[in-house]
């Protein structure tokens, strides 16, 4: 489910987002409880998941995710059996929407601090306070939230890899179930990327990427946290479900502008746009609707499961690949990646080696063009 407000626009996000002055927040409300409740003559039973990403979600007033959780409570198994994330900017967290949310379901807060460094902080022009992180992690803890994690990002202009390190460590100090550490990109038409063009910052070196990239597990490693996806990790048995979900190409729904669903090989994205989102009804008006060709299907999800420390299913891979008739062309990319000890078999799965994760992009694409070349 995507909220589309935030306090102020980062320099570096691309999400579709916009700048909230609050007048508009009771009118999503009213259209996303309408936008669930044509989903739920669709869907009868709960979710093993739900996601509120944004945007800032805890920017919506506490009555208002009252309304929301109160059109929700359908879709939740009961015991807390339902993964329940709510994506949390840490200025706007405060008891009273934590118990509200802890009331209605909510069981796993993943709070955006992207860095601890003020002067990092300020390049991605991102408003918080780093103090108010841990802030947000105590008062989740006292109601009753465990499951926390943390966004962190790196190479960003200017950090050392000594910067990294401290911030590693002092989300390690908090002691979140769940670190994901990106590293920055400079999408189009992002503020960030016009002063990159500018000459105003200066990208990460590569080298200085890499290093950090490595640093990243080595540390999160030895402080007992598995990394089972490419940029996650988690304690163990606090993989993100939500994620796991895309990453194993499983089926979601959506809801909320700009948000995109995956059901039965149809992938379709809402159209981004409140105004338009607050003019329809029923379900929301979308900008993108297609059921991909087969091998496509098939190359995106090598995409998505080679990401994962599990990889993907050999068998289920070349059964697929077989019908397609792309089999031959399979076998013999996957042998190359093999012999070089860039894909390892295990336990038959296919997984990318520890050693070559820095060159995954690579080796995916390569994967992915000898099925659907
Ligand atoms: S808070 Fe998140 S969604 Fe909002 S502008 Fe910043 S990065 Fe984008």
């Amino acid at each position: 489910m995507h909220t589309p407000f935030c306090f102020h626009k980062c320099h570096y996000c691309d999400f579709y987002s916009i700048v909230d002055t609050r007048d508009r927040q009771e009118d999503f409300v009213r259209r996303l409880s309408g936008e669930l409740l044509s989903l739920q003559t669709l869907v009868s039973h709960p979710m093993d998941t739900i996601f509120v990403g944004g945007g800032t979600p805890t920017l919506l007033e506490a009555r208002l995710w009252e309304t929301l959780l109160h059109r929700l409570a359908p879709f939740i198994l009961p015991g807390g059996r339902t993964e329940f994330t709510v994506e949390a900017n840490p200025e706007t967290v405060s008891p009273e929407l934590l118990e509200i949310l802890v009331a209605g379901g909510v069981n796993r807060l993943s709070v955006g601090a992207q860095s601890f460094q003020p002067q990092h902080l300020a390049t991605l022009e991102r408003w918080h306070d780093p103090a108010n992180v841990g802030r947000a992690f105590d008062l989740a803890k006292a109601t009753g939230i465990a499951n926390l994690s943390l966004d962190l990002i790196f190479a960003i202009p200017g950090q050392s890899l000594d910067d990294w390190l401290a911030d590693l460590d002092a989300a390690l100090a908090l002691q979140p179930a769940h670190v994901s550490c990106y590293a920055l990109t400079y999408e189009p038409n992002t503020p960030l990327t016009a002063r990159l063009a500018a000459g105003q910052v200066e990208r990460a070196d590569e080298d200085l990427e890499a290093e950090m990239f490595l640093a990243t597990r080595q540390r999160l490693g030895a402080a007992g946290y598995q990394a089972y996806e490419i940029s996650n990790f988690a304690a163990s048995g606090f993989e993100c479900r939500h994620n796991l979900a895309y990453w194993r190409n499983e089926d979601w729904l959506t809801a909320g502008p700009s948000a995109s669903g995956h059901v039965a090989g149809w992938r379709w994205k809402n159209a981004a746009h409140l105004g338009r989102y607050l003019a329809s009804t029923g379900l929301a008006p979308l900008s993108e609707c297609a059921q991909p060709a087969p091998t496509t299907r098939l190359a995106e999800g090598l995409m998505m499961g080679l990401r994962l420390a599990e990889g993907v299913s050999a068998a289920g891979v070349m059964h697929d690949a077989e019908r397609l008739g792309r089999a031959d062309d399979l076998e013999r990319a996957v042998n190359l990646q093999r012999q070089s000890g860039a894909i390892i078999e295990r336990s038959g799965r296919w997984s990318i080696s520890e050693d070559s994760l820095l060159l995954a992009d690579s080796i995916i694409g390569a994967l992915m063009h000898a099925v659907d070349p």
